[in-house]
């Protein structure tokens, strides 16, 4: 039992996460969201013990099709930033907003990037696509995500600005429509730039929240340089252009590590 410490903390941390909200909200629905999503992680991080190569694959497909069918679709709880304003503006702290909260703004102390590896359903279909690793260079593009941010927040502060009426119906639409232009837009991205995360790199407006706060992640790769060998197959493999060599909390791409191991499960000495 004891290889298992950390999905069974991660089940015990959802858990405490899931009784918490469902006591203070009245609301048994937290208690079912946050016990699925933590039985999710606890599954995959089990399997990535167990050397499974589809770990990661597994949660990402359990929490991102839940989000995206289940909460998005059939509940219509817009979770896309626009959904996260409309109830900040609105004072409603429900799913959107505590959402946000613990995945993409504080939870990032802690598990850093975590959600963009194993829960984001945008990047759910873009890692089917056949650039895992970049084929091409990176470019300087990361300022469309301060554009896309802002316009997320425009958009949404317009409509309350001009008292449009039906709120609730419009976010439900702008949920679609919103996903089918961020899979539009990553799909062309990553085959023009061949690169499955270019999206992430350059257009999430999520990331606006997710860089600055995953800096300070208590939970992120290291390289013990004692066994290192300067291979550089890491850097090779890693989807995300991290120089993960490198410990200090400036390394290049640090804030864009997603967890996803691949440079752990490929490096040679064991050094990550
Ligand atoms: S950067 Fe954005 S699109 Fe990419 S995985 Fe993270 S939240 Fe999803
Ligand atoms: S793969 Fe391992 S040994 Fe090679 S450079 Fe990376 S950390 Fe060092
Ligand atoms: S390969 Fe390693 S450094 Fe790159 S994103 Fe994945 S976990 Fe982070």
């Amino acid at each position: 039992m004891k290889k298992y410490a950390v999905p069974l903390l991660m089940l015990a941390v959802f858990e405490a996460v899931a009784v918490a909200l469902w006591l203070a909200k009245g609301n048994l629905f937290y208690l079912f969201n946050f016990s699925y999503i933590g039985a999710s992680i606890a599954l995959g991080t089990a399997l990535f013990i167990r050397k499974n190569r589809h770990a990661r694959r597994v949660v990402q497909l359990l929490v991102g099709l839940y989000m995206l069918i289940y909460l998005g679709l059939i509940c219509g709880e817009n979770m896309q930033i626009e959904g996260f304003w409309y109830y900040l503006f609105t004072g409603v702290f429900e799913a959107a907003t505590i959402h946000y909260a613990v995945a993409k703004i504080f939870g990032p102390l802690i598990f850093g990037r975590g959600w963009c590896g194993y829960a984001c359903w945008t990047a759910m279909v873009l890692d089917f696509l056949p650039y895992k690793v970049p084929a091409g260079p990176r470019r300087k593009l990361g300022w469309i995500r301060y554009v896309t941010f802002a316009l997320s927040l425009v958009f949404v502060g317009a409509l309350f600005l001009a008292h449009v009426g039906n709120l609730e119906r419009i976010m439900f639409w702008a949920f679609i429509v919103g996903n089918a232009l961020y899979y539009a837009v990553g799909i062309i991205l990553a085959y023009a730039f061949r690169d499955n995360r270019a999206f992430c790199k350059y257009v999430c407006p999520i990331t606006v929240f997710l860089k600055p706060m995953s800096a300070h992640a208590l939970l992120r790769v290291k390289c013990d340089t004692a066994k290192c060998v300067s291979c550089g197959k890491c850097k090779r493999v890693c989807p995300m252009d991290v120089d993960v060599t490198d410990n200090s909390r400036n390394r290049k791409n640090g804030t864009e590590c997603i967890l996803c191991m691949e440079c752990v499960r490929n490096c040679p000495r064991e050094a990550l």
